[in-house]
C-alpha cells in the first residue's frame, strides 16, 4: 500500500489564533500559561486536520513560537553567550535571540535573520563556534512527538538536519577561526542528534523526517563525506528509528551519487519543482529497500495540483519500484501555504475552484496515495475539470500586455545618459548635503491606521473619510521628519497594507484573498497576492498620495514604488508561463507609474526590491536567466524618467558577493541596503566591482536594526557609520535605517531617527 503524509503544516492558526497570542504576549497582555495553551490547542488542531484529510504521517515538532531554526538552535544548545548569560527564562531567552530583549536592565539585540533558501521565510541564524556546547538544552521535539501520541495521533517528528542547520548558521565572533565551516563541527552535533534519536525512539517514534534541503544546493556535493558519516553514526547507533531523509525546493542532481548510498531508511524528494528528477531517483533506488516519498503535491504554491499528471509519476514509480515503498507528499513543508480556502468568501466560486490551500492539499495528497492503490477516484474528475477550466482562463487573458512585451526594444531598459552626466543633473535638482539622511519608506502601521483600513474595508466609513485619514497620517509624518532634520523624506506608505499586496490589489492580473496569510517571520504574516492572468495597469496607482505629500514639504518626497522581481517574487506566481515572463509583464505596468510620477513632480523615486537575492535559483546554472530577466525588468520600470530623476532602489541584503555586477547593471542612482547587522566588510564588495559606467554611486548602509525596538544611541550610528566610510568612501554614502520602519513604534522610531540624523550630522563635522 502507497502511503501518504505532509512535511509541516501552517502554525498561525485557522483564525490567527497563533500570531495573535503571541503578541499579546509581547505585550504583557497575556502571561505565558496563556500563550502556551493556544499554542498547544493549535498543535492539536493542525493534527486533527491532517489526519481527517486522510493522511497517514503526521508531521510533529514543525510548530514553533518564531522559527524552526532557532527551535533547533535551542534545542541544541546553540545559544550566544550574552543570551544564554541574560538572566532571562528559557522561553524569554529564546525569543530574545528572535526579536532582541530591551527591558529590565536587559539590553539584547536580535540575532541575524536571513531568507530559508528561496521563500520568503526569515529564519534566524545559528552562530557557530569551536567551542559550542552542543547538548540537548530542551526536548521540544519529543515533546511535541508525545502531545501528539497521547492525543491519539501517528506522529511523524520532524527534524532539521544537521548539515543544513550548520550550514545555515554563520561564525560567531568567539570563533578562533574566522574562517571556520560550521558544517566542520557536525563531529560534534552528530551525537546530540543520536541522543535525540534514542529519545525519539523510547517516546514511540517509529519514523523521523530529518530536512536536509541543502542537498538541492551545489554547495551539498562538497559535504558528501560528512553526509555520509553522519548518517552512518545515526544508523549504527540507533537502528531502530526508520530516518526520512527529506529534500526539498529543487532537484538532487549529481548529489544522488552520494545520497542513494546514505543508510536512511527513506528518500523524500521534490517532484513539484524538479519533476524531472523522478526517473534518476528511481533509478539510483530501485535496488534497495529505501521508501521513495514523492513530494508530488506543492508546498510552494496555491494552486489546485493537476492530479491526473501527478498521479501518472507516482503509478509509475509504483510499478518500478512497488506500492508499498511509495510515499506520496507534499513537495515541502506546507508552512509556506495559506491555511484553508474554507475561510475565503470573496472570490467568486470559478476563482476559488483554482486554488488549493495547505489543507486541501493534504487531500490531495491523500487522494493520489488512494488512487495509486485502488487505481482511481472521482475526485480526479472533478479536479480534471477545474484544471482545464483554469488553463483556459489563463492562455487567453491579456494579449495586449503579451505583445506588449515581446516587442520590447533594447532602448527600453536604458537611461537616457550615463550616471555621471545624471549625477550633475540630479545634484542641480536634488541639493543635498553630504550624507543625505532618508528612510527607506514606511513609517510605523499604527493600530489606528489598521482599523482605519479595516473599516474602510468594511464600508464602515467612506472614501472620503478613509482618504481624510490618510492625509492626516501622510502631513503627520511628514512633518516628524521635517522635526527631526531628515533631508529625503517619504510619505510614510499610511495608504499600503503591504508593499506588494497594494499594487497587486490596482493591477489587473491578480487575485485576492482575505485571508491566505503566510509566514514571513515570528509573528508577521503576508498575504500575497496571487498572479492569476497577464499583468496590466488600468490607472495610475500612487500618483495621488505622492503628489499630496510633496505639497506638504519643500524637501524632497521620495515617490515608492515596488520593482518587478519583488511583486513577483512575494506573490504567488503562475505556473502556466515562466517567472522572467511575469516580470517582465509587471515592468511594463510599474514604467507607466514611473513616468507619471515624475510627471507629477517627483524628482526621487525608489523602487524597492529586496527580493531580487532571495528569488535567486537554488543552482547556479539557472541564475543566469533569472537574472539577465531581473536586471532587465527594473531597467525596463525605471528608465522612462529624465536624467534629472534620482532613481533609487533598495534591498534588505547587502550580501551580493555573488551578484554585485548585477546590482550595478541595475543601474540606479542610489541604493540602500542592510547592514546594521551585517559585518561592514560585506561592504568591501561594493568597492573596486563597480564598472566605470555603472549607476549606484551612492549607497546607503543601514545603520540601525529596524527588527528590534532597541534604540542604538547617535554615538553607536556614528560608529557604525564611520566603519561604512572606510569601506566605500565618504562622498558615496547615504545614511538611513535598515529597512522599513513599519513593524515599530512612532515613539521607537523617533529616538532611533533622532540618533541617525545627529550621527549623520557629527559625520558631516568629522569625517
Ligand atoms: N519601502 C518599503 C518599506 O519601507 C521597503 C520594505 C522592504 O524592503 N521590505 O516598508
Ligand atoms: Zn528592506
Amino acid at each position: 500500500m502507497t502511503s501518504s503524509s505532509v512535511l509541516g503544516f501552517p502554525r498561525i492558526g485557522p483564525q490567527r489564533e497563533v500570531k495573535k497570542a503571541l503578541e499579546a504576549y509581547w505585550s504583557d497582555k497575556i502571561n505565558v500559561d496563556e500563550l502556551l495553551k493556544v499554542s498547544k490547542e493549535q498543535r492539536l488542531h493542525t493534527y486533527e486536520i491532517i489526519k481527517s484529510q486522510g493522511i497517514d504521517y503526521i508531521p510533529t515538532g514543525t510548530f514553533t513560537l518564531y522559527d524552526h531554526v532557532l527551535d533547533f538552535s535551542n534545542t541544541f544548545n546553540i545559544i550566544p553567550e550574552a543570551y544564554a548569560k541574560s538572566g532571562l527564562n528559557p522561553l524569554d531567552t529564546f525569543f530574545a535571540m528572535a526579536r532582541g530583549h530591551q527591558k529590565n536592565g536587559v539590553d539584547l539585540p536580535a540575532t541575524e535573520m536571513k531568507k530559508w533558501f528561496d521563500s520568503n521565510y526569515h529564519y534566524l541564524v545559528p552562530e557557530l563556534h569551536e567551542a559550542v556546547d552542543f547538548k540537548l538544552n530542551d526536548t521540544k521535539p519529543v515533546d511535541d512527538f508525545v502531545e501528539a501520541k497521547e492525543a491519539g495521533y501517528k506522529g511523524r517528528p520532524v527534524l532539521v538536519g544537521p548539515i543544513t542547520l550548520l550550514w545555515l548558521g554563520k561564525v560567531a565572533k568567539e570563533a578562533k577561526n574566522p574562517n571556520l565551516d560550521p558544517v566542520s563541527l557536525v563531529s560534534k552535533l552528530a551525537p546530540v542528534y543520536v541522543e535525540l534519536l534514542k529519545k525519539l525512539h523510547a517516546a514511540g517514534a517509529e519514523w523521523v523526517q530529518i530536512d536536509e534541503p541543502i542537498l538541492c544546493l551545489d554547495v551539498a556535493e562538497k559535504y558528501a563525506s560528512e553526509f555520509k558519516s553522519t548518517y552512518e553514526q545515526f544508523a549504527k547507533e540507533v537502528p531502530q528509528i526508520k530516518t526520512l531523509l527529506t529534500t526539498y525546493f529543487g532537484r538532487l542532481d549529481s548529489n544522488l551519487n552520494f545520497v542513494k548510498d546514505l543508510p536512511v531508511s527513506g528518500l523524500h524528494v521534490d517532484l513539484d519543482r524538479a519533476p524531472q528528477q523522478v526517473d534518476d531517483v528511481v533509478a539510483a533506488l530501485k535496488s534497495s529497500d529505501k521508501v521513495i516519498s514523492l513530494g508530488l503535491v506543492s508546498g510552494r504554491n496555491i494552486w489546485k495540483t493537476d492530479l491526473t499528471a501527478r498521479l501518472e509519476v507516482a503509478k509509475k514509480v509504483a510499478a518500478a519500484v512497488g506500492a508499498e515503498r511509495v510515499q506520496v507528499a507534499t513537495s515541502s513543508s506546507l508552512l509556506h501555504t495559506p491555511y484553508t480556502i474554507k475561510n475565503e468568501n470573496k472570490l467568486s466560486p470559478e476563482v476559488l475552484d483554482w486554488f488549493s490551500f495547505a489543507t486541501e492539499k493534504c487531500a490531495e495528497v491523500a487522494t493520489l496515495a488512494n488512487a495509486v492503490n485502488s487505481g482511481s477516484s472521482p475526485a480526479l474528475e472533478a479536479n480534471a475539470k477545474s484544471i482545464k477550466a483554469r488553463r483556459d482562463y489563463e492562455k487567453n487573458s491579456n494579449p495586449a500586455v503579451r505583445n506588449r512585451v515581446s516587442g520590447r526594444k533594447p532602448e527600453d531598459s536604458k537611461r537616457k545618459s550615463p550616471f555621471s552626466v545624471r549625477k550633475q543633473a540630479q545634484e542641480e535638482r536634488l541639493k543635498l548635503p553630504l550624507f543625505p539622511t532618508t528612510t527607506i519608506g514606511s513609517f510605523p502601521q499604527t493600530k489606528e491606521i489598521r482599523t482605519q483600513r479595516a473599516r474602510f474595508n468594511k464600508k464602515e466609513i467612506s472614501q472620503e473619510e478613509y482618504e481624510k485619514f490618510i492625509e492626516k497620517e501622510i502631513q503627520h509624518v511628514v512633518k516628524l521628519q521635517e522635526d527631526l532634520d531628515l533631508d529625503v523624506l517619504v510619505h510614510g506608505e499610511p495608504e499600503r497594507n503591504d508593499m506588494v499586496q497594494y499594487f497587486g490589489e490596482q493591477l489587473e492580473g491578480f487575485a485576492f484573498t482575505q485571508n491566505a496569510w503566510v509566514q514571513s517571520f515570528g509573528s508577521r504574516y503576508v498575504r500575497p497576492p496571487i498572479i492569476v492572468g497577464d499583468v496590466s495597469r488600468p490607472h495610475p496607482m500612487t500618483i495621488r498620495w505622492s503628489k499630496f505629500a510633496q505639497a506638504q514639504t519643500k524637501r524632497v518626497m521620495k515617490g515608492m514604488l515596488t520593482g518587478p522581481c519583488t511583486i513577483m517574487a512575494w506573490s504567488f506566481p503562475r505556473a502556466d508561463i515562466s517567472r522572467e515572463e511575469q516580470m517582465y509583464q509587471l515592468a511594463f505596468a510599474l514604467r507607466d507609474e514611473v513616468v507619471d510620477l515624475e510627471n507629477a513632480g517627483i524628482v526621487a523615486i525608489q523602487v524597492d526590491e529586496p527580493a531580487i537575492r532571495e528569488g535567486l535559483p537554488l543552482r547556479h546554472a539557472d541564475w543566469d536567466t533569472y537574472l539577465t530577466a531581473a536586471v532587465e525588468s527594473y531597467r525596463i520600470a525605471t528608465s522612462g524618467v529624465t536624467d534629472a530623476c534620482s532613481i533609487q532602489s533598495h534591498y534588505c541584503y547587502s550580501d551580493f558577493n555573488d551578484i554585485i555586477e548585477h546590482v550595478w547593471a541595475c543601474d540606479s542612482d542610489v541604493i540602500s541596503v542592510e547592514n546594521s547587522k551585517s559585518d561592514a566588510k560585506l561592504l568591501k564588495v561594493f568597492v573596486g566591482s563597480k564598472p566605470s559606467d555603472a549607476g549606484c554611486n551612492f549607497i546607503g548602509p543601514g545603520i540601525f536594526d529596524i527588527h528590534s525596538p532597541r534604540v542604538p544611541t547617535a554615538e553607536e550610528q556614528y560608529q557604525k557609520l564611520s566603519k561604512i566610510v572606510e569601506a566605500i568612501g565618504k562622498d558615496k554614502v547615504w545614511v538611513n535605517p535598515d529597512c522599513g520602519l513599519k513593524t515599530r513604534q512612532e515613539s521607537e522610531v523617533k529616538s532611533q531617527l533622532a540618533n541617525l540624523v545627529n550621527a549623520a550630522k557629527r559625520a558631516r563635522k568629522e569625517l
